[in-house]
């Protein structure tokens, strides 16, 4: 189980941190794996819980002495990066890491650990109602969120490139669908 890890991507608004959080209070042996960003904290959100919030020039210190595992300027200006020792403190702890990161950081982790990472793809049943829950999310100024809708046709396009594709229509049946997905991947040899 300890060389083991799971990727769950899609775009912004889809779904993912909640079937993240809600994956890990149903007791699976995962622990969230807490990214690095330059982009500034939501309301509520607590550094070193949900993201270490770094100033673009620490962020872009930390690249150049090689502390990531991946990293992507996932919106112009805004990075975002999973950090080795954040790795390591997982491991240390026993668990299995579990990313909530953007399509190409997703493949990218898929191609550094191959068979032994899940890769899960999180999709909306629609860009309509992509729209419709970043608005009710209330987290992204206008701008803001239409840089996020500009990429998710893209980021929908990268679909075949995932393990397993999960569709949050029905929220508890799409954490179902994961949790079930998951298990079996964790129960493997
Ligand atoms: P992501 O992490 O992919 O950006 P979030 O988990 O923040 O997405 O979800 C975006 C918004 O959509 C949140 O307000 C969340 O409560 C809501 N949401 C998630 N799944 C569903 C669903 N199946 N139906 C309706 N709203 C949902
Ligand atoms: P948000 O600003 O909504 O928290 O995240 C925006 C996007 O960045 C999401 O698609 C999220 O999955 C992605 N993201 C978060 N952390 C990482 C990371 O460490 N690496 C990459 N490549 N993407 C990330």
């Amino acid at each position: 189980m300890s060389d083991k890890y799971v990727i769950v991507s899609a775009p912004s608004g889809s779904g993912k941190t909640t079937i993240i959080h809600a994956l890990i209070a149903k007791g699976l042996p995962l622990a969230f794996s807490v990214s690095a960003t330059s982009r500034q904290p939501r309301i509520n959100e607590i550094n070193g819980e949900d993201y270490y919030f770094l100033s673009l020039k620490e962020f872009k210190n930390k690249i150049a002495n090689n502390e990531f595992v991946e990293y992507e300027e996932v919106y112009p200006g805004v990075y975002y990066g999973t950090l080795k020792n954040e790795l390591e403190k997982i491991k240390s702890e026993g668990k299995v890491p579990i990313f909530d990161v953007d399509v190409k950081g997703g493949m990218r982790l898929k191609n550094i650990f191959c068979d032994n990472a899940l890769s899960l793809f999180i999709k909306p049943p629609s860009i309509e109602d992509l729209e419709k829950r970043l608005r009710n999310r209330n987290t992204e100024d206008e701008e803001i969120l239409k840089k996020r809708l500009k990429r998710a046709n893209y980021e929908l396009s990268m679909e075949p490139h995932f393990d397993y594709v999960i569709i949050n229509d029905d929220l508890n049946r799409a954490i179902e669908e994961a949790y079930k997905i998951i298990k079996d991947f964790l129960d493997k040899n």
